[in-house]
């Protein structure tokens, strides 16, 4: 099967990774039940129920017209309708899209609400973009997107590259262009039908996770050393869960390097990042300026391979993107004794990488897992517009934790179940295929 999908899918390397690995865990379900088999019910979740790609052209502020590819990737709708972010990077291309509405399918599954699994976006580039820019580019999108989405069609959020100021501009294209106000996107701002503790939610669950996964062999996260990976909005709020939960980020890093602060970063010094990364749209190796006890290292064209991974933590959780942590980083963590692994990214662990963590016996939680909390709170955010109630940030906040207790909880049955006690990875793939696939074969070859 996998040989026939490479044939079909040809050069598209993060999408074949992605449905490589989850094939390898369902083989225990699919030896069970003939029924998947026959019923072709792997194969037809590989292929997306439709793809949409489409030009954006907008005007940029020297007025030269710019010209963009966008894309939906509308996955599957066995469970509910169409759900996942949207990204913007030069990065995007329809192999990374792919792969991560196929992680979202499952993902979506495993927290227990009724969401079916998309992903899109542009492989625009927002970095040195005028906040005009931005908005005429958002406007553009929109203006072709409105005609395949809706609020129990297909509802679209951010991803990297697309936060509250770019949904604001595309939910406002959107209002405008269908004269409906309606909850067509999550992570809209509070004052607008947004969802308290929506930009804290993925960060928040993946250390609720960590922290259930520690509770299993009776640990916690205080007083725990972390690497934390990347500086965006994920990890900026695992970080500040962490430290609220009493561990010790002690690196962080951006495309460019990584800072590590022995000394931890505390709230004071993550406000500090919050400013350069959120704010400023600097670089982290500014915070070195600011507090002398840190050290930067330059991963940009490094050529002695310097990683993150190197830094000796308690926990590691990669927050950053798609394959950034390798072989090589996956065996520093081994020699390094890291208790804990839990993705903040999607996939952020390349398949080597991945084994060798297997392997080394340690606690690994996979994305679809870990990072399902900001998924989780924009279904939260679609009940709230469908019932016009809007919760505290407290509710918010306890529904996240129930949330990400019940996926660490299904977790380990599934992989209990289907004799791999322990293994978080195949207990996110099994328990999430079969939510779908019996909600695929009851509505039939469709
Ligand atoms: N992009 C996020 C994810 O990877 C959130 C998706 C959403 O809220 O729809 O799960």
């Amino acid at each position: 099967m996998i040989k026939q999908l490479k044939e079909k899918n040809p050069g598209e390397d993060e999408f074949l990774q992605a449905a490589e690995e989850i094939y390898e865990s369902i083989q225990p379900l699919l030896k069970e039940n003939q029924q998947l088999k026959s019923e072709k019910i792997y194969e037809r979740m590989l292929e997306p129920e439709r793809i949409i790609t489409f030009r954006v052209t907008w005007l940029d502020d020297n007025n030269e017209v710019q010209v963009n590819r966008g894309y939906r990737v509308q996955a599957n709708s066995a469970i509910g309708p169409y759900k996942g972010g949207l990204r913007f990077s030069p990065l995007v291309t329809l192999s990374v899209l792919k792969f991560l509405a196929l992680e979202q399918t499952l993902k979506n599954a495993l927290t227990g609400l009724p969401l079916g699994a998309a992903k899109g976006g542009a492989d625009f580039d927002p970095k040195g973009r005028s906040d005009k820019e931005i908005m005429r580019f958002c406007q553009a999108f929109m203006l072709e997107l409105h005609r395949h989405i809706g609020h129990q069609i297909d509802v679209p959020a951010g991803d990297m590259g697309v936060g509250e100021r770019e949904i604001g501009y595309m939910f406002g294209a959107f209002k405008k262009i269908k004269n409906k106000f309606t909850g067509v996107l999550t992570g809209k701002g509070t004052m607008w039908g947004g969802s308290y503790i929506r930009k804290e939610a993925t960060g928040y669950g993946l250390i609720y996770f960590a922290q259930e996964m520690l509770k299993q062999h009776d640990d916690s996260l205080e007083g725990k050393t972390c690497i934390i990976s990347g500086s965006g909005n994920v990890s900026i709020f695992a970080a500040e869960k962490a430290i609220a939960m009493g561990a010790k980020p002690v690196a962080m890093s951006d495309s460019s390097g990584f800072i590590v602060d022995k000394e931890g970063i505390d709230e004071e010094k993550l406000e500090h990042i919050k400013k350069i990364k959120l704010e400023d749209k600097g670089r982290i190796q500014t915070y070195c300026e600011q507090y002398k006890e840190a050290e930067y290292v330059e991963t940009k064209g490094d050529k002695n391979k310097n990683t993150i991974w190197q830094v000796k933590a308690d926990c590691a959780f990669p927050c950053a993107t798609q394959n950034e942590l390798d072989e090589n980083g996956a065996k520093s963590l081994v020699e390094n004794n890291t208790l804990l692994i839990a993705e903040g990214a999607n996939m952020p662990c390349t398949a080597n990488a991945a084994k060798v963590l297997q392997k080394g016996k340690m606690l690994y939680a996979p994305g679809k897992a870990s990072n399902a909390g900001g998924v989780a709170i924009s279904a939260i955010e679609m009940t709230q517009n469908s019932m016009g109630v809007y919760w505290t940030k407290e509710e918010v906040d306890d529904k996240l934790l129930e949330v990400m207790q019940r996926i660490h909880k299904n977790c380990l049955q599934a992989a209990k179940e289907y004799g791999k006690e322990g293994d978080y990875v195949s207990g996110a793939n099994i328990y999430g295929f079969k939510k779908v696939s019996e909600a695929m074969m009851a509505q039939g070859v469709i």
